[in-house]
């Protein structure tokens, strides 16, 4: 694979002998300058490699006329590149030398083979380490922009193991450095230079070619570009590719930029690295030619200005392409990286279809198959052709890698053969630029060691003075110091001085102050400690005043403690009145609502009542007491069952006080309920033990109203049904109360009730006396005035039930006397109404009629008064048959009854 080491002379020597003997006679003439007076070494560059062969020159002339005097294209130029040793290698391979070593100015490479034994390779150039990016530039592409500038196809190529520099060679920004720019970029700022705005034009392509597939770079949604070969010319062209035209450097600057973040993004979405990519810059120059002398008459020195204006405006068209290739590590080999065979290959396609057709190239192979892969495609007319091509072989130091190194030294060599005929020549040119070189870098050395030496000299005659200058300084510096150190401890000491003095004169002074001072000292303790004493004392009984302060403010806090809790005692007791109080107040207003119905239902009972008139209703007491009394006829059990709970749920005393309200509303239900409940008798016991009968008394003597007086006095009746509540009404005067009322009344149920409760008093055997000494029946006598039926019937009840009593005393012995009944004047009325048509009325009087008769004492005032005709028609024409007899019997056993009739002649 390698060419031996000691092969290289041979073939050296066999490639010199070679050309010498075939192309010696080409070699001055071809000389591609047809201007003699143009010598090769005008040009620095790459070229300066082949000082006076035609390809060093750059100019498509010189292209031009290589190929039509010669009948070749232009050789592929190889140029080889070292890394420097990056910070792991020099770490890593501190202990090792570089796995090659270069000699730039034989512009050979030596390959390590062991520790003694080395192979040789020549490039076109060979670049060190130190080899600056402008050199690079200016070796590698300088020629090829020329040529492109010029009207033809050039192309650069970098080739190499990933991580050697070929990105950093072609693709370098230098935005942090302009020195670090790279081929890209020096290329375009070279073609704006060049070119006229107005007249031409710039447009760039930038693409990736991965897996055979060409992508867009400035443009990522476009990634299967197809490449088109016009069959005829064998253009090829791109026409899917984005092509952006750049009229300045900072654009392309930009676009660059964004091809790199678009090949970033690209491959890391399809999870792979740059390295196994082609990276492709197509820059396309288009120049009118317009104005300007063709190339080729201008190097022909044939135009004249009749045929210069004769001709027609050309324009030319070039493109340049720069590829970054792919790492040329060989991964189909081992299938790393987690690709599968498969993948592995298509990823090394394209490079390794370039290997091959170098290598056919190179052997001058009738067939190139450019045709097997997209990059060759891309390439064909970038080998042979119009085109000129540079590579650039960049390679590592480390002899880790040293298999790789050899294998990309190998492809460059291989590149370098193709136009085999050319590297003859350039064999020839690099003995007597050898020599040359050799003359010249003797002539450096010895310029470098003069200017080394004035160097040497200068920096001995700055480094003396500069001694000199310190020392100076630093004499000049210690004088200062002792200078200053002498003037401080003058003052230093001056000033000690001076302070001691003043010391001494401050002892002086307070010694005699002192003495004086001994004296008064005493006596002022004497008085401090006296006024202390005082103090302490005052002290002590300000803590005593303190202390007593505060057991009283405790004393004082413990009182208002209890009389705060006193006060929230009152509070509640106060709030629970209210509360009471509210608790009355609701009963009360529901009191008067339920008295209100009750009082209206009174009402209703009495207006029925009335309009049944006198002669219907019931002339008895019974009737009359019934009218307050609830009525079962009319309201059910239901109301009775109210009343009852009602005198349940509020309480008599309640009702009872209510007797006494302001509201004379409230009186007048208070008394109607009393009367309703004095009419059941299971309820007048207790409304006379709570009081109620005095409280019904007092009204009738208090109240004007005569409702109240009507209520009052039917419910008094009531309770007068009560032997025990009789002696009571009697003992609390009730008889003038009830005289009074009735003599007061207008409504005759107003005497009605007064008539029916003194008709039950008249009952009590007991009370005769006192009713009749109080003027009871003077007071009944007094109401018959009204001649309401209603009130007779009571009156005449009352008449009977006073006869009757009398009449059982009589028997009994314990009355003696006429009847108080006659001795009141009553025995007029009685007559008079004996044959009452009103037959309750009759029924009384008939019966007092009877028991008055059955006393003798009586009988001479019964006589007189007209009784006895009366009796004697009773006896007669009673219809009761019980009175009839009774009368009968009265008259038959009354002596002066009998008497008297017999002297009337009357027959009984
Ligand atoms: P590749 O072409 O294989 O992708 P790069 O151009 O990315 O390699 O270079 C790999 C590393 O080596 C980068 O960090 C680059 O800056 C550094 N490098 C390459 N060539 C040189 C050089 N001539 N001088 C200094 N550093 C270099
Ligand atoms: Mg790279």
């Amino acid at each position: 694979m390698a060419t031996g080491g000691g092969n290289y002379r041979n073939g050296s020597h066999r490639n010199s002998l070679k050309g010498l003997s075939t192309i010696t006679a080409t070699d001055r003439p071809l000389s591609v300058n047809s201007n003699p007076s143009k010598p090769a070494l005008r040009n620095k560059s790459l070229s300066s490699v082949t000082a006076s062969s035609g390809l060093r020159k750059s100019s498509p002339a010189s292209l031009g006329a290589a190929k039509d005097d010669a009948g070749v294209p232009g050789r592929v130029r190889v140029a080889v590149r070292l890394r420097p040793r990056n910070a792991e290698e020099s770490v890593a391979d501190a202990d090792f030398a570089d796995c090659v070593e270069l000699q730039p100015e034989l512009k050979r490479l030596k390959l390590r083979k062991n520790n003694w034994d080395t192979d040789t390779y020549e490039f076109d150039e060979v670049l060190t380490e130190f080899a600056s990016q402008k050199r690079v530039y200016e070796v590698v592409a300088k020629p090829v922009v020329e040529s492109v500038l010029d009207g033809y196809n050039g192309t650069v190529m970098a080739y190499g193991q990933t991580g050697t520099g070929k990105t950093y060679t072609l693709g370098r920004l230098g935005e942090e450095d302009t020195a670090y720019r790279g081929i890209m970029v020096r290329a375009m700022e070279d073609i704006l230079a060049e070119i006229s705005l107005e007249s031409d034009s710039i447009s760039v392509s930038y693409l990736q070619l991965y897996m055979e597939t060409l992508q867009d770079l400035l443009d990522p949604t476009n990634d299967n570009i197809s490449i088109v070969e016009d069959p005829k010319s064998g253009d090829v062209s791109l026409p899917g590719a984005t092509l952006v035209e750049i009229r300045d450097q900072q654009s392309f600057l930009e676009l660059l930029r964004l091809g790199e973040a678009h090949r970033y993004a690209a491959n890391t979405k399809l999870n792979t690295e740059s390295s196994r990519s082609h990276a492709i810059l197509m820059v396309h120059v288009k120049r009118s030619v317009k104005g300007r002398e063709s190339a080729h008459s201008s190097e022909n020195g044939t135009s004249t200005n009749m045929t210069k204006s004769l001709r027609a405006p050309l324009v030319r068209k070039s493109k340049l392409v720069v590829v970054d290739l792919a790492g040329s590590e060989r991964i189909d080999k081992s299938g790393s990286e987690g690709h599968t065979l498969e993948e592995a290959k298509s990823i090394n396609l394209s490079l390794s279809a370039l290997g091959k057709c170098i290598n056919a190239l190179a052997e001058n192979s009738a067939h190139v198959p450019v045709r097997d892969s997209k990059l060759t495609r891309l390439l064909r007319d970038s080998f042979g052709g119009t085109a000129r091509t540079s590579l650039v072989i960049t390679i590592g130091p480390s002899p880790r890698h040293r298999g790789e190194t050899a294998s990309t030294i190998m492809f460059g060599q291989r590149a370098m053969k193709v136009e085999n005929m050319l590297k003859l020549k350039e064999e020839f040119d690099y003995k007597s630029l050898a020599r040359r070189l050799d003359i010249q870098l003797d002539k450096l050395i010895m310029e470098h060691e003069r200017k080394h030496k004035a160097f040497e000299d200068e920096l001995e005659r700055i480094t003396t003075d500069a001694e000199n200058r310190i020392s100076e300084v630093e004499r000049n510096y210690a004088d200062a110091m002792e200078k200053e150190r002498l003037k401080y401890q003058k003052e230093y000491m001056e000033s000690i001085k001076k302070l001691e003095e003043k010391w001494m004169m401050n002892q002086q002074k307070q010694s005699s102050e002192r003495k004086e001072q001994m004296a008064s000292t005493a006596e002022e303790v004497a008085e401090v400690k006296k006024s202390l004493s005082k103090e302490t004392s005052l002290r002590k009984a300000a803590e005593e005043e303190v202390d007593s302060l505060k057991s009283q403010l405790a004393q004082l806090r413990k009182s208002e403690a209890s009389a705060n809790s006193e006060i929230l005692k009152l509070r509640k007791m106060l709030e629970d009145e209210a509360h009471q109080k509210e608790k009355l107040e609701g009963e009360i207003s529901m009191l008067q609502s339920q008295l209100l119905q009750l009082s209206f239902e009174a009402d209703e009972t009495r207006r029925r009542l009335d309009i049944g008139g006198p002669g219907k209703g019931p002339g008895n007491l019974d009737s009359l007491i019934s009218q307050v009394r609830p009525q079962p006829k009319v309201s059910g059990n239901g109301e009775k069952a109210s009343v009852a709970k009602l005198f349940e749920q509020v309480g008599l005393q309640k009702i009872l006080s209510l007797l006494e309200a302001e509201d004379a509303d409230v009186r007048i239900h208070a008394v109607k309920v009393v009367a309703n409940l004095a009419a059941e008798e299971t309820n007048q016991q207790k409304i006379v033990e709570a009081g109620g009968l005095t409280s019904l008394l007092m009204l009738l003597g208090s109240s004007e109203d005569e409702t109240i007086h009507r209520v009052a006095a039917g419910a008094i009746a009531n309770l007068a049904m009560n032997e025990t509540n009789q002696e009571l009404i009697m003992s609390q005067g009730g008889i003038s109360m009830l005289s009074m009322t009735a003599a007061n009344a207008e409504d005759p149920q107003t005497l009605r009730m007064v008539a029916g409760a003194i008709a039950n008093l008249c009952g009590n055997d007991k009370l005769q006396t006192k009713l009749r000494g109080e003027g009871g029946i003077k007071a009944l006598l007094g109401m018959v005035n009204c001649g309401h039926p209603d009130v007779l019937a009571q009156v005449a009840r009352g008449i009977a039930n006073f006869a009757k009593c009398e009449s059982r005393a009589s028997t009994q012995g314990s009355k003696t006397g006429r009847s108080l009944l006659i001795e009141d004047g009553a025995l007029p009325w009685i007559v008079q109404n004996a044959n009452n048509e009103a037959s309750p009325i009759r029924r009384h009087i008939e019966l007092a009629l009877c028991h008055l008769a059955q006393h003798e004492v009586n009988a001479k005032d019964m006589i007189s008064g007209g009784a006895l005709w009366e009796l004697v028609r009773i006896s007669r024409d009673c219809s009761r048959e019980d009175i009839r007899s009774l009368a009968h019997r009265t008259l038959t056993s009354s002596p002066s009854f009998l008497a008297e009739l017999r002297r009337l002649r009357i027959e009984y």
